[in-house]
């Protein structure tokens, strides 16, 4: 289906033309028509759907239609979205800047982490869409700086993952002094109970839109799993990268602590790496970003709340260092990677304490992970189950090593070399040349790196 048919408005239509964007998404087909009507919305979708754009165009057609139209002094915010983390809310500024450059419309994003004057003046000037993530949006309206008396339109993105991080009271209080005669749109990526019990509250009679089961979303996604222990985690990761070749390649750590030890430990070996994480400050943040978006991206080493939400284009691995603690994070990690029709590579290092979580991952996604290799001693006849279950995958997916008995350090020079040309169809086509691997799939024993993950942090901090 074209955009052409949707019935937006010329402004808005030639943006989308000059985003290059031919045909609506499935979600952008199932949420725009009723959103066009002034319908309420649920919408379960995941980022690289295309659900940003199918909020922000009918907003804006609206928004920028009609008599309504405000002038250019007073200008009240008339749409609100609100977004869990720094990263997303600043990705759906960039689209309202991007779908909204013809339409003369004002946006502006305002999130914690810096300092609020550029924000409060960008407000006083006056917007027409605020983009924020709660907790320095609530701090705003407190001091006084934002007024929501105009809201029209009320956009609650990735809705979970805000429940997740604790903000309920604030968006409690904020979807309090939102005028109740108003349009509000709610997505997740997941509906559980307390998602369906705030839309029941917060919504009229809303539309419910679903795309892409995630598992549907995940098949693409080449996806292999290594036993492996613990403390040799760090030393399989700069194997698997030295041999992948992998161009760019997001690794997921459970803490803010362990991504960080895990840069130190891959800097060591000479395998360039940045973390990302809540406790980096919104410079920081920005600067891993833009160098893992270049042309020679080191390792992005990320927290979930850092990274979920994130659109990167060309992600080639991803790694699960840790386990995640719930399927759908499994979920949003891989889907990081195999963006846009892109086939992609998600290998998961599973530890014994983990294996519980792999199973639970397992269910979720109604599949099996093939085994590549590796051995937790001790543990075989889970292991030797698994390797069955694998079956004919898993002789793919154990080419992943070949004999390294080199240390990490040779094998990332390898690297250098082999990025060049890596891409995600080295992984299915080296296999036949590299045998070596130890036998059962195993992986190579080499120098160990530091120490243990710290245990007992919270699920999530906010960002
Ligand atoms: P989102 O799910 O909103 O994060 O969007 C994921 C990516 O899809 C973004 O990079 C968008 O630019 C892109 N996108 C959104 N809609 C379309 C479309 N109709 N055709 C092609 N790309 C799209």
């Amino acid at each position: 289906m074209s955009f052409e048919g949707l019935e937006l408005s010329e402004s808005v239509l030639r943006a989308v033309r000059e985003e290059g964007y031919e045909l609506a998404t499935p979600i952008q087909k199932a949420a725009i028509p009723p959103l066009m009507a002034g319908r309420d919305l649920v919408g379960c979708a995941q980022t690289g759907t295309g659900k940003t754009a199918a909020f922000a165009l009918p907003t804006l057609h609206r928004l920028s239609s009609g008599a309504s139209r405000p002038r250019e002094q007073g200008r009240k915010v008339r749409c609100l979205v609100l977004a869990p983390t720094r990263e997303l809310a600043s990705q759906i500024g960039e689209s309202f800047r991007a779908y909204g450059r013809f339409t003369g419309l004002r946006h502006s994003v305002i999130f914690g982490g810096v300092g609020q004057h550029p924000q409060v003046k960008a407000i006083r000037q006056g917007v027409d869409i605020l983009v924020a993530t709660p907790g320095r949006l609530l701090d705003l309206m407190n001091q006084g700086y934002v007024t929501l008396d105009r809201v029209e339109v009320l956009i609650l993105d990735e809705a979970d993952q805000m429940l997740d991080m604790g903000f309920i009271h604030d968006l409690r209080r904020i979807v309090a002094r939102v005028p109740k005669q108003r349009q509000t749109l709610l997505f997740s990526a997941t509906m559980p109970p307390e998602i369906r019990r705030l839309a029941d509250e917060w919504l009229h009679q809303p539309e419910s839109v679903s795309v892409a089961p995630q598992s549907t979303t995940v098949e693409k996604i080449s996806q292999s799993v290594y036993f492996v222990e613990k403390r040799e985690k760090a030393d399989l990761l700069a194997r698997y990268l030295a041999e992948q070749g992998a161009r760019r390649t997001l690794v997921f750590t459970r803490t803010k602590h362990g991504a960080d030890k895990l840069v130190k430990n891959l800097t060591r070996v000479g395998i360039r790496a940045q973390a990302i994480h809540g406790n980096k400050s919104q410079n920081a943040r920005q600067h891993a970003l833009a160098q893992f978006r270049g042309q020679h991206p080191p390792i992005l080493v990320a927290t979930d709340i850092a990274s979920r939400g994130l659109d990167i284009d060309g992600v080639s691995h991803v790694v699960n260092f840790d386990l995640p603690l719930s399927p759908e994070i499994y979920v949003h990690r891989i889907g990081r990677t195999g963006r846009a029709g892109a086939e992609g590579i998600a290998v998961t290092f599973c530890d014994r304490e983990e294996r519980g979580m792999l199973r639970e991952i397992e269910r979720i996604t109604r599949q099996k992970i093939p085994v590549a290799g590796g051995d937790v001693g001790g543990d075989r006849g889970e292991r030797s189950d698994r390797v069955e279950r694998g079956g004919h995958q898993q002789d793919d997916r154990r080419r992943h090593f070949s004999d390294s008995r080199h240390g990490a350090s040779r094998q990332a020079d390898n690297r250098q070399g082999a990025s060049r040309q890596g891409s995600s169809r080295r992984h299915a086509s080296q296999g036949q040349s590299q045998g070596g691997g130890g036998g059962g799939g195993g992986y190579p024993h080499t120098k160990k790196f530091g120490g243990q993950r710290s245990q007992g942090q919270r699920r999530f901090s906010r960002a």
